[in-house]
């Protein structure tokens, strides 16, 4: 059986959507390098897990690569100077969300000098400890670059004590607009399959199976030519279809097993990073380099020249945008600002927000390319379960989700939801179902947190209690104990006169 008909027969035709990849001309344009912007807005937060503590003072000169704020926890990551300069103040900034909230960050003001510091590189790391790669790459601070931004470290080092046996290399990026992953397989293949290398030797996985989708022939012929020596590095192409970049979906499509619904792909002896990551790997490992820039893909109606930069991670997104080319007519046509993909990125509030470790796409959207349809009542057409790759009942779960009944959502599966938002994008109705299982995801999350914060404080309280009637009970005993000595005292004293 061939590997399009066996993808066929495990997963049936119909789950996902094709919608039009809007991929080319950006993905064929040449990488454009940014010059370092005056100022950098560097987030505390740039990673899941806990924000990261600065380490630097206002006024102090910091070269580039520089640690400026540490990992806090066991699942954080540091961030680094990505230019020399002056940092300026460690304040409050617009986060790349679309809240339009605020949150930590360090402003670094840039001297054009672009001075590193100090690296510690190694020139074989098959010759390091996997456990000494570990700590490099938590200390280089890098984290998933294809969106996830999950500290990455902490996935290898999980890994090889899992024992997992196949690392998945997720160069599917499927979705619309983004090219930054096809842009780097064509560009860094060498490379990339380097930092895969690496990652086998650090976790012990036997094999590395690279999905790269089928719309991307120069970075599949790339990555084949890179990889061909290398027995334990196999480029697989697979089906043009979102979400196909999910990690259950391509662990799927390249292994034939399915992860269960509440497991994770370390249950099965998988792990899967994504094909930008090991190429920031390879840096961190052999060149000592942090994490201190990335591919932006930049496009949309309204971009004037859609490409691929190289940005330094801290850049405002404005900035970005004028160095590629500026909107179209002055912005006039734009419509919606997203950080990220259109499927999966996030709407933004305005543009003065910056470059994250995780941001791979900045797009400009135009009002042909944002349907500013209102939603209208469902017409139980059932596209929305055809289209769900998770074998969903998406128009159920969003009705149970309005009315608050959120143990019947979970009841549903809300909990296997993976936010693709196939279901959202082919519902006539224009029902913003993905925003409904976000929302009350994090509703969930909330609740869960809230219970744990009672717990804790109930168990404080509890424990207060405990104390205050230990100190009261040790100063009613202090207190006969020193009336008893006063006694004896007196009484030695009596004893003494008399005698
Ligand atoms: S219900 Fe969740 S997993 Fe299914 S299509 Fe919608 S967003 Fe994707
Ligand atoms: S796709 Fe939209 S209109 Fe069709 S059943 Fe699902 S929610 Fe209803």
């Amino acid at each position: 059986m061939g590997f399009m008909q066996l993808f066929k027969h495990i997963l049936g035709d119909d789950w996902g959507v094709h919608p039009d990849d809007h991929k080319r001309p950006a993905a064929d344009q040449p990488v454009r390098v940014m010059p370092v912007p005056a100022k950098l807005y560097l987030p505390l937060q740039q990673h899941l897990g806990g924000a990261a503590r600065p380490v630097v003072l206002v006024g102090q000169r910091v070269r580039k690569g520089e640690l400026i704020a540490e990992a806090q926890g066991m699942v954080s990551a540091p961030v680094h100077a990505p230019s020399s300069g002056t940092i300026t103040a460690v304040t409050e900034i617009t986060a790349p969300h679309p809240s339009g909230l605020t949150l930590m960050a360090i402003i670094l003001e840039t001297d054009g000098a672009d001075e590193w510091c100090e690296l510690q590189g190694c020139d074989d790391p098959f010759l390091l400890d996997p456990a000494e790669i570990g700590k490099r790459v938590a200390a280089a601070g890098v984290v998933g670059l294809g969106g996830a931004a999950f500290p990455s470290a902490v996935k290898l080092i999980g890994a090889s004590r899992a024992k997992v046996t196949t690392l998945v290399m997720n160069g599917g990026e499927c979705e619309p607009y983004l090219s930054c992953d096809d842009r780097l397989m064509r560009d860094a293949a060498t490379g990339i399959v380097d930092g895969i290398r690496i990652m086998l030797h650090t976790t012990g996985a036997a094999i590395a199976l690279v999905g790269i989708e089928d719309n991307k022939p120069e970075a599949i012929a790339a990555m084949q030519a890179a990889a061909a020596g290398f027995d334990n590095v196999q480029i697989r192409p697979v089906p043009a279809r979102y979400p196909m970049g999910s990690e259950k979906q391509l662990i799927q499509v390249l292994t034939g097993i399915e992860v269960p619904a509440d497991g994770r792909p370390a249950d099965i002896g998988v792990i899967v990073h994504n094909v930008g990551t090991a190429l920031a790997l390879r840096a961190a490992v052999r060149e000592g380099k942090p994490l201190i820039s990335r591919l932006v893909t930049v496009n949309g109606n309204c971009a004037s020249q859609p490409g691929n930069i190289e940005v330094r991670v801290g850049t405002l997104a404005e900035e970005v945008i004028a160095f590629a080319g500026g909107l179209k007519g002055d912005g006039l046509g734009l419509a919606r600002r997203v950080m990220g993909g259109p499927m999966m990125g996030m709407q933004i509030p305005h543009w003065r927000v910056p470059v994250v470790k995780g941001t791979s796409g900045i797009l400009a959207f135009d009002t042909v390319e944002v349907s500013e349809q209102e939603p209208n009542p469902c017409i139980r057409c059932g596209s929305c379960i055809k289209a769900c790759p998770m074998g969903l009942l998406p128009l159920e779960m969003s009705a149970r989700i309005r009315n608050e009944a959120y143990t019947e959502a979970i009841g549903l599966g809300l909990k296997d939801c993976i936010a693709c938002g196939c279901c959202a994008y082919v519902c006539p109705s224009k029902i913003p179902l993905v925003q409904y299982f976000v929302h009350a995801k994090g509703e969930l999350s909330a609740q869960d947190r809230a219970k744990l914060r009672n717990d804790a404080t109930k168990k404080m309280a509890l424990q207060r209690q405990d104390r205050l009637e230990r100190e009261a009970r040790e100063k009613v005993e202090a207190a006969a104990k020193r009336k008893a000595e006063r006694a004896a005292a007196a009484a030695l004293a009596a004893q003494t006169t008399a005698g």
